[in-house]
C-alpha cells in the first residue's frame, strides 16, 4: 500500500505512524465477534507487560476518546466525596487535572512549581506532613508543555511513604520511556494510543491497582467515563467495550504493539528517542535556538526551543515552510515567553534530525537580522 504522506509529524500525538500500522485500518470489524474482543484482550496483557505489572495485582482498561478522556475518567471515578486530591502543577497538563477536578467538585489541593523544575520530594513531604485531609497524589510524568522528564520515582516514594493512592499521567512517555509502575508504586497510570506506543488517535488507556479500582465502585461523576464500570464489562464480557470502541483505531493499536515488540521493546524505543532528541537539541543550540529545559532534565520526546537573538518571529510562515519541506512543528505553550517545540517520537531516525536542523540552518539564514 502507498503511504500518502507527504510529510512528517515533529509534534508528540498524533505522530508518524509506520504504513503497517495505518493498514491494519483496512478492515472493518464487528464489536460483537470473538476475534475482535481477542485484540482488546491481548493488548490489555500487552500493556501490564510494559508496566513490569503482573494480571494478579494489576489491571488495565481501555477508554474511548483522547487522552484528557482517561485523566478525567480517573480523576472522576477514583476518588470518592471524602477524597482530597493534591495536584503537583508543573504545566498545562498537571493544569488540566485541576480544571478536571474543579468541574466535577471533586475535593482537591494543588502545590506550584515553576514550569521549567521538576516537583521536588522534600516539598511534597513539607506540604503532605501539614495537610493531613490528602489522600490522593496526582501529577504528570513526561510534561508535553516543555520538555520536562518529572521524577515520579522520588515523589512516589513520599507518597507510598504515607500510603496515599498514586496516579500519573504517563500520556507522552509510557512505552517511550520504561516504568516499572509496581516498583514506584503507581496506583493508576494513564497514557493513550497516539503516543509512544505510536498508534493513532482514538482511545487512552488505564493501568490500575485492583485493590484501589476496586475500592472505587460507585464514585463515578460520569456515566460514559465510568472507570469501574468500564472495567466489569471488559473483565466480564472478555474483551468487550461498554459502548462502541474505535475499532480501527483498536486494530491499528495491536499492530503498534506488534511493531513496538519488533524494534527491541521499551529500551530500543527509549534508545532511538534519547538518540534523536540529543541529536536535535545540540544540533538547534548550535545554531542559536537555545533549549528551554536544562539537558539533565530534558526528556527524550519533546523538546522547548526560544528563538535566537534578533530572529524575525513570525511562527506561521516559519511552520508552512517546514511543512512544504515535508515536517510539521508544534507552537510554543509556554505564557512568558515565544517559543516553539519539536517532537521526536513517531516514526522519526536521525535521518529525519538531520534533515530538520539542515531546514532550520536554511530559514535561519532568511530571518536573522
Ligand atoms: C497528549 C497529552 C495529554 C492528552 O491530550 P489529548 O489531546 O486529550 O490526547 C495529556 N497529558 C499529557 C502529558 C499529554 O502529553
Amino acid at each position: 500500500m502507498q503511504d500518502r504522506n507527504t510529510y512528517k509529524l515533529l509534534t508528540p500525538g498524533p505522530l508518524t505512524t509506520t504504513p503497517s500500522v495505518k493498514e491494519a485500518m483496512l478492515i472493518d470489524r464487528c464489536t460483537w465477534d470473538q476475534d475482535y474482543n481477542d485484540i482488546t484482550q491481548d493488548i490489555r496483557a500487552r500493556l501490564l507487560r510494559l508496566a513490569h505489572a503482573d494480571n494478579g495485582e494489576y489491571t488495565s482498561v481501555l477508554m474511548q476518546g483522547s487522552g484528557t478522556f482517561g485523566v478525567e475518567s480517573v480523576l472522576t471515578s477514583i476518588p470518592s466525596k471524602d477524597d482530597v486530591v493534591l495536584v503537583l502543577v508543573n504545566g498545562a497538563y498537571s493544569e488540566r487535572m485541576v480544571k478536571i477536578l474543579q468541574l466535577q467538585e471533586v475535593k482537591h489541593c494543588r502545590l506550584d512549581f515553576a514550569w521549567d523544575k521538576m516537583p521536588d520530594a522534600a516539598s511534597v513531604e513539607a506540604f503532605l506532613s501539614t495537610h493531613p485531609e490528602v489522600t490522593m497524589v496526582s501529577m504528570v510524568h513526561s510534561e508535553t508543555t516543555s520538555g520536562l522528564l518529572n521524577d515520579i520515582a522520588a515523589i512516589g516514594k513520599v507518597v507510598k511513604g504515607r500510603g496515599l493512592t498514586f496516579i500519573v499521567d504517563a500520556m507522552s512517555s509510557f512505552g517511550g520511556v520504561d516504568i516499572d509502575v509496581p516498583a514506584i508504586g503507581i496506583d493508576f497510570i494513564i497514557s493513550s494510543a497516539n503516543k509512544c506506543i505510536q498508534g493513532v488517535p482514538g482511545f487512552s488507556f488505564i493501568i490500575a491497582r485492583r485493590e484501589a479500582l476496586l475500592k472505587s465502585e460507585g464514585n463515578a461523576r460520569s456515566l460514559s467515563l465510568d472507570l469501574f464500570d468500564q472495567w466489569q464489562t471488559m473483565e466480564k464480557a472478555g474483551g468487550k467495550w461498554r459502548y462502541t470502541s474505535p475499532t480501527h483505531v483498536v486494530a491499528a493499536f495491536h499492530q503498534a504493539m506488534v511493531e513496538l515488540d519488533a524494534e527491541g521493546g521499551i529500551k530500543a524505543r527509549h534508545e532511538r528517542y534519547a538518540k534523536c532528541n540529543a541529536q536535535l537539541r545540540a544540533g538547534m543550540e548550535a545554531l542559536g535556538f537555545k533549549a528551554y529545559i536544562a539537558a539533565h532534565d530534558q526528556g527524550p520526546i519533546i523538546t522547548t526551543f526560544f528563538y535566537p537573538e534578533g530572529f524575525k518571529v513570525n511562527f506561521p510562515e516559519m511552520h508552512a515552510f517546514l511543512k512544504e519541506n515535508g515536517y510539521v512543528i508544534y507552537p510554543g505553550k509556554l505564557t512568558e515567553a515565544e517559543t516553539f517545540r519539536l517532537g521526536n517520537i513517531g516514526e522519526i531516525y536521525p535521518a529525519d534530525i538531520e534533515r530538520i536542523i539542515e531546514l532550520f540552518r536554511i530559514y535561519k539564514e532568511q530571518h536573522h537580522a
